[in-house]
């Protein structure tokens, strides 16, 4: 039997309208070992959303008792509501050989990358900024105000993509998923994530 590496920690970033959610989709079909981390927030659960698949939905009281016990690995506060990323689950996974995916904003990727220097950063763009115009528009109901907020917002972030160690192009979204799926493999070959099953061997 073949022995296992530890999975890698892949942090999944991108603004709002870069597609990050159907590129994950994608990626899941592909022949990589990864598992999405379910976050837990505060947020009102949406329309179609279920708890403990989509997030696992808390209360602040609760939530402000598990930043206490020191229960995430990050969280933020992102406009009214908690997010955080669970440790506990993700570090077994992790043992267990899964690549585990990190789905978070770019303030909880920088947490992330201080407290676990060895996670591997993904930032997605939409391929120009008038495609995320019209994506972000696609999506429809808002007024101009919120349409123009949402733009700012984005461009914000995307200022913060230096930070991450691949930025992968969303304009065709199948090729975006290779992108994604062959950085996960290349990492996962690196040296310092094969050393412990060479040396065994050794
Ligand atoms: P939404 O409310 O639309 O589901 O998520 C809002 C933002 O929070 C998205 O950018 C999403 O990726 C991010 N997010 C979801 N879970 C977490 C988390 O555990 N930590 C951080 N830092 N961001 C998260």
């Amino acid at each position: 039997m073949a022995l296992k590496t530890k999975g890698l920690l892949v942090v999944f970033s991108g603004p709002s309208g870069s597609g990050k959610d159907t590129v994950l989709a994608e990626l899941k079909k592909r022949p990589v070992n990864i598992k999405q981390s379910i976050s837990m927030t505060t947020r009102p659960m949406r329309d179609g959303e279920v708890d403990g698949v989509d997030y696992y939905f808390t209360d602040v009281q609760s939530f402000e008792k598990l930043i206490e016990e020191d229960y995430f690995l990050e969280y933020v506060k992102y406009g009214e509501n908690y997010y955080g990323t669970p440790k506990k689950k993700i570090m077994e996974l992790m043992d267990e050989g899964v690549n585990v995916v990190l789905k978070i904003e770019v303030e909880g990727g920088g947490n992330v990358r201080k407290v676990f220097p060895e996670a591997v950063s993904i930032f997605i763009v939409p391929p120009s900024i008038e495609a995320l115009k019209s994506r972000l528009m696609g999506r429809g109901t808002e007024s101009e105000e919120t349409f123009r907020q949402r733009i700012e917002i984005a461009q914000t972030e995307l200022k913060r993509a230096a930070e991450y160690d691949y930025v992968v192009i969303n304009d065709d979204l199948l090729v975006c998923a290779d992108d994604v799926c062959d950085i996960i493999k290349a990492e996962a070959h690196r040296y310092k994530n094969m050393k412990c099953l060479v040396d065994t061997m050794i």
